[in-house]
């Protein structure tokens, strides 16, 4: 587990843009334009050894999300 959570506030208002933009608002999985209310912003690598920077953060659309579950 990480030793400190974000804030939502943050998460939501500095990092999911900053994800958003810099993979051009497209899913990395399938390049389908994303909008922020319908995207997820995942961690490649979750769990103890994720962090929040932008290089382990990706964008992912709703749909490839759903194929996960
Ligand atoms: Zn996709």
């Amino acid at each position: 587990m990480p030793k400190s959570r974000l804030p939502y506030v943050v998460w939501y208002q500095n990092i999911r843009p900053a994800v958003l933009k810099r993979d051009n608002y497209r899913c990395t999985s399938c390049s389908k334009l994303v909008s922020h209310d319908k995207c997820h912003i995942d961690h490649i690598i979750s769990g103890r050894f994720g962090s929040n920077r932008l290089s382990n953060l990706r964008t992912l659309c709703i749909s490839f999300i759903k194929t996960l579950q």
